[in-house]
């Protein structure tokens, strides 16, 4: 599966991309959705390299291509990134190998290239693709546990979690692209002790770190994907904050799961990394001693041998009073895609597994990625101990749940001995003050 796109060796003659720490090197290659800052120019597809954006309408138009490229890279001038994401896997690598070649060092091309270069400062990025459903999953066993312990600790997994890779339908309309900026949401909740519930701001804004998988060509309805299929099927991967208002959550999720807690906002990074950059960080799936292994149609032998993912994932926040400070962002957590219960592979397959048909750009979430040691959880709501132990910040702060102005930032990227450092941007996002009524 690897190739010579993956050659740790493997330079730029765009310099930034050559830096060791940046986050597209030529290895990378992530694709997403731009314009340039303050022109009202149609949105175009870009390819990530370094601290540019090759911008793929000019490319096209000032650049000879090999055999095969202008029906792949029409549609990406035009801003659709469906085709792309929709093809087979042979012919998405034919792309990512014509671009590696045109961005490597000493390429033909370059000299025509460098017209097409956009510093990433003076774009504006936008949704990689029009979303049309969004699936938020729950696959981190040791967020499930933590937050099933704060409410259930003799018995805080579910009977079914290491069963069914449970999931609700989310909302896809309110999904925007880092740095987002949204207003704290409203809503019932019941207060401790009170016999009525009240409605207003909500008090417990919480982020979730979490990964979002999006969809390749999908499938028909009333035909699953295999496991086969499903690893095949989808096109990469982006950082995802689940905004959660825990108040609004406790008080409305039973019988029939999440709602309003979750649907006001969810932020994605720009730039989707895509499977083929994350080759050579697959690693072994398997489970522990002691639990059950997966449904016949969970399992197969590719994903056992690869259906794990390393990334190393960091969440990081920067209040308004360090802004004013000049105090930059710091961290909250750590953890690893690693540790997942469940493969990409599997969330599809489970899916479609009763016949519902993924469509290209759906997006899944991966649901919260907490460590599983105390301090690892990927929400306040784990760091805080459901708020009983409020976090402590630089400048004498503290936090049980995000405050108004408030600004959360998730990173991630992936290292391995013999492969180039890649790495995923950022994923901002602000917390702006509820909305006055009747203002
Ligand atoms: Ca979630």
């Amino acid at each position: 599966m690897l190739d010579a796109t993956h050659d740790a060796a493997l330079s730029s003659w765009v310099e930034s991309a050559n830096a060791p720490d940046t986050d597209f090197p030529v290895q990378n290659l992530p694709f997403g959705a731009f314009r340039r800052k303050g022109s009202d120019e149609k949105l175009r597809i870009g390819v990530a390299i370094g601290d540019r954006i090759l911008d793929l309408k000019l490319a096209r138009q000032q650049c000879p291509w090999g055999a095969g490229m202008e029906a792949l890279l029409a549609p990406l001038a035009e801003g659709d990134l469906k085709p792309l994401m929709a093809a087979p896997a042979a012919t998405r690598r034919h792309l990512r190998s014509a671009l590696s070649q045109a961005l490597a060092e000493g390429s033909e091309q370059a000299p025509f290239l460098e017209l097409c270069l956009v510093p990433m400062a003076q774009a504006e990025m936008a949704l990689p693709c029009a979303i049309g459903d969004y699936t938020d999953f729950f696959t981190g066993i040791h967020h499930a546990t933590a937050v099933g312990k704060l409410f259930r600790p003799d018995n805080p997994l579910m009977p079914n979690y290491k069963w069914v890779p449970i999931a609700y339908h989310g909302r896809a309309s309110s999904i925007g692209v880092s740095p987002q900026s949204f207003v704290r949401p409203r809503g019932q909740s019941l207060p401790p002790g009170a016999d009525a519930p009240r409605f207003g701001p909500c008090q417990r804004l919480d982020y979730e770190l979490e990964m979002g998988v999006f969809v390749g060509a999908g499938n028909r309805q009333g035909e699953p994907m295999d496991m086969a299929q499903a690893e095949d099927d989808w096109f990469g991967m982006v950082l995802l904050n689940d905004w959660s208002a825990r108040d609004i959550q406790t008080w409305e999720y039973q019988p029939l799961g999440p709602f309003l807690a979750k649907s006001f906002a969810t932020t994605i990074s720009p730039w989707i990394v895509t499977r083929e950059a994350l080759e050579p960080f697959r690693a072994p799936f398997s489970r522990p001693d002691g639990d059950p292994q997966p449904l016949p149609y969970l399992d197969s032998p590719a994903n056992r041998e690869r259906g794990q993912i390393d990334i190393a994932l960091q969440v990081l926040i920067q209040t308004e009073a360090m802004r004013t400070q000049g105090l930059a962002p710091v961290e909250l957590s750590r953890s690893n895609f690693r540790d997942a219960y469940w493969t990409v592979a599997q969330m599809l397959a489970h899916h479609s597994s009763g016949g519902c048909n993924l469509q290209t750009g759906d997006l899944l979430g991966t649901g919260t990625q907490s460590g599983p040691l105390p301090g690892q959880g990927g929400s306040l709501l784990e760091l805080s101990m459901g708020g009983k132990q409020p976090v402590a910040l630089p400048g004498g702060e503290t936090r049980s749940f995000l405050q108004d102005g408030d600004c959360l930032i998730l990173r991630a990227h992936c290292l391995r001995d013999g492969a180039r450092r890649i790495g995923f941007g950022e994923c901002s996002g602000t917390v702006l003050p509820a909305l006055t009524p009747g203002a």
